[in-house]
């Protein structure tokens, strides 16, 4: 099979019509927790299924190509995707992680710090002096997550991929908010990338699951080993419903992508709202270096709605096509309030660091009518404004 197949093609048709048994054109779904040996001392490829199952090898070998790495191990979830890779860190090494990154991943490197795992420090990876003097201290492992969650804050991956490789620093990139149809952080010289599957790659809300992706062979054979000993491998049953998701992931994101920036565009000119972030506007601050880096701008962003909690409230209960839920990345639209969702774990001063204010909201566009949408936000605003109004005259 040649390496330099369009990640189209390997989305849409990986896999398919490979089964022996019967010629089934959609790869097969093998729950079985065990595979006989063909006789006394001789196994199969697989068997036993935590440590290797044909279903979760066909994903892995999937998301490899497609991040153009050499391996990729497929985890139970995001977190013990992110939990894998800095799990090769011991007392004596240090992790650089963004200031604002996904709240369950600030939980996690500050409970492994906590516990004397290894060391991590936290920085605005925007801010040149924090990020330098970080580097200062030889840090073994730094994360990367570009576009951050939920404010949008574009980092330069090949800059970091330099300064990290000078410094002896693996380099680590969370995929989740793009995945790789957007953005591919491997060529651009990360050593790691990591997904959340659960989002944009699954795409329909159905499926809690990770992956590492390591553009190095034995990183992944060594992170594969270590997933099997801490038995954190996906089931081979999320694995084939994240492999049916991915099929579609290049026109999903596509049309996802340009809904989102015609929200983008609807929002910026409200004047309730105070600031949008969206790097396909001219005005983000990472607009440059995501038209450079990325193949599209996504279909996350956040605003900032004036008016703080009071505001927030009646908006969210206003929208009628928008969910308010967590998560990302499906094919329906929802809207997250980050103080008292997502972020709601970090202390209220990193919050206030990470600029998350009590009147941030950040939608994930799903595959509705732009129209649609577009009216459904104009009506919650709407319905904010004649609150505050109300609120205005009552004094
Ligand atoms: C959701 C998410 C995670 C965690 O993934 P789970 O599958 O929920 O464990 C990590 N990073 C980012 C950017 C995410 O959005």
């Amino acid at each position: 099979m040649s390496k330099s197949r369009d990640p189209r093609t390997v989305a849409a048709a990986n896999g398919v019509a490979i089964d022996t048994a019967f010629g089934a054109v959609t790869p097969p779904l093998h729950l079985s927790t065990t595979f006989a040996f063909e006789g006394f001392e001789r196994s199969r490829t697989h068997d036993y299924s935590r440590t290797s199952n044909p279903t979760r090898s066909l994903l892995a070998e999937t998301l490899a190509e497609l991040e153009g790495g050499a391996g990729a191990v497929v985890v139970a979830s995001g977190m013990a995707a992110i939990d894998l890779v800095f799990s090769q860190l011991g007392p004596d090494d240090l992790a650089v992680a963004p200031h604002d990154c996904y709240g369950g991943t600030h939980r996690l490197l500050s409970a492994r710090r906590d516990r004397g795992h290894f060391d991590v420090v936290f920085v605005d990876q925007n801010d040149e002096q924090a990020l330098a003097r970080a580097f200062e201290k030889f840090p073994s492992m730094v994360l990367v997550e570009t576009p951050s969650n939920p404010l949008m804050r574009v980092v330069d991956i090949r800059s970091m991929a330099d300064r990290a490789g000078k410094s002896g620093a693996k380099l680590v990139v969370d995929n989740t908010f793009l995945s790789p149809a957007l953005q591919r952080p491997l060529l651009l010289g990360a050593d790691y990338v990591v997904h959340s599957t659960t989002k944009y790659l699954n795409g329909h809300s159905d499926v809690v699951g990770g992956a590492v992706v390591a553009a190095a062979r034995s990183d992944a054979e060594t992170l594969a080993a270590w997933a099997n000993v801490v038995g954190t491998t996906g089931s081979p049953f999320d694995s084939y419903l994240t492999l049916r998701g991915l099929r579609t992931l290049f026109p999903r994101v596509a049309q996802q992508q340009e809904t989102a920036h015609a929200v983008a565009r609807y929002l910026a000119g409200h004047p309730l709202v105070s600031a949008v972030y969206y790097p396909g506007l001219s005005s983000h601050p990472g607009h440059e270096i995501a038209r450079r880096q990325q193949s599209g701008f996504g279909a996350m962003l956040g605003f900032e709605l004036k008016g703080g909690c009071g505001a927030v409230h009646r908006f969210v209960e206003a929208v009628r096509i928008f969910t308010l839920a967590e998560s990302l990345g499906g094919v329906e639209s929802l809207v997250a309030h980050p103080a008292t969702m997502t972020h709601a774990g970090m202390d209220p001063e990193a919050r206030r660091t990470a600029g998350i204010t009590d009147g941030l909201l950040r939608l994930s566009i799903g595959l509705e009518a732009e129209a649609d949408l577009i009216s459904d936000l104009d009506l919650a605003l709407a319905s904010v404004e004649e609150t505050q109004v109300l609120a205005q005259s009552a004094l």
